[in-house]
C-alpha cells in the first residue's frame, strides 16, 4: 500500500492532468482530503506532505479534529455533511467552507451565526442534481432562491455550487451530473457570480475536474479504505 504522500503526489498529478487535457490551469483546482473517519495522525501526515484543505461531514468530529489541529493555522476546514441546525455552533468557527448548504433557513441561521462570532463564511449551495435517488441538496426549481439568499446575507460570501451524483455510477456515468451543475452554473451567472464548483471524488475526480470542478473532494484515494 502507498503512503498518504505518493497518494497525494499521484492525485495530484493526476488532477493537473485532467486539468490540462481541459484546457485549464492546474492551480485553478484545490485538492480537498475527505479525512471522515480517520484520525489526526493521517491528517497531519497529508499536512507534512503539503496538503491544506481538509473535510469532514460529520460536525462534532469537525469541532473535535480542528481543535485537535489548531496549532497548524494554514489548515483549513470544509464542512461537507447534512447540517443540522442545532449543530452550526460546532461548525461555525471551525470551518472556512460549508459546502452544503440546502435551504434558505439553513443559510439564515448560518448567517446569525457568522455575525455572532464575527467572521464571514465561505459557502457553496447543494444541488440535488441526481433528484430521483438523492436526498441531500435543494432541487433545481428552488436554486434562485437559494443563491438568492445566501448573497442578502452579509456574514455569508456565495462562492459557488456542490452536489454529490447518484452513488455506484461507473465513472463515465457521473459524468453528466457534473456537466449539469457546470450548466446550471452557466445558467445562474456563470463564474462570476459562482467561481467554484465542488464535484468529484476518488473514484471520478478526473472526470469531474474535465468538466470544471475546482474543488475536488477526496478520501479514499488519499487515506485508504475507511473502516
Ligand atoms: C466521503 C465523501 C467524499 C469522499 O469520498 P471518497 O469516495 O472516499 O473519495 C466526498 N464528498 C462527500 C460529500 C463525502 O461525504
Amino acid at each position: 500500500m502507498n503512503s498518504i504522500a505518493e497518494n497525494l503526489t499521484e492525485i495530484r498529478e493526476r488532477i493537473a492532468n485532467a486539468a490540462l487535457r481541459a484546457g485549464r490551469n492546474p492551480d485553478d483546482v484545490t485538492l480537498v482530503a475527505v479525512s471522515k473517519m480517520h484520525g489526526e495522525d493521517a491528517i497531519l501526515e497529508a499536512y507534512a506532505a503539503g496538503q491544506r484543505h481538509f473535510a469532514e461531514n460529520y460536525a462534532q468530529h469537525l469541532r473535535d479534529k480542528s481543535a485537535a489541529l489548531a496549532a497548524e493555522k494554514d489548515l483549513r476546514w470544509h464542512f461537507i455533511g447534512k447540517l443540522q441546525r442545532n449543530k452550526i455552533k460546532y461548525v461555525i468557527s471551525a470551518a472556512a467552507f460549508v459546502e452544503t448548504v440546502d435551504s434558505v433557513a439553513l443559510a439564515t441561521e448560518l448567517d446569525q451565526a457568522a455575525l455572532r462570532a464575527g467572521l464571514t463564511l465561505d459557502c457553496l449551495v447543494q444541488i440535488n442534481i441526481g433528484r430521483e435517488v438523492q436526498k441531500n441538496g435543494v432541487d433545481e426549481a428552488d436554486v434562485e432562491p437559494l443563491l438568492a439568499a445566501v448573497e442578502a446575507a452579509p456574514n455569508l460570501h456565495l462562492k459557488g455550487l456542490m452536489t454529490i451524483p447518484p452513488y455506484d455510477l461507473e465513472p463515465d456515468e457521473t459524468r453528466k451530473y457534473f456537466v449539469a451543475l457546470r450548466r446550471l452554473r452557466d445558467a445562474r451567472g456563470g463564474v462570476s457570480r459562482l467561481p467554484d464548483l465542488s464535484m468529484g471524488m476518488s473514484a471520478d475526480f478526473e472526470q469531474a475536474v474535465e468538466e470544471g470542478a475546482t474543488i475536488v473532494r477526496v478520501g479514499t484515494a488519499v487515506f485508504g479504505n475507511r473502516n
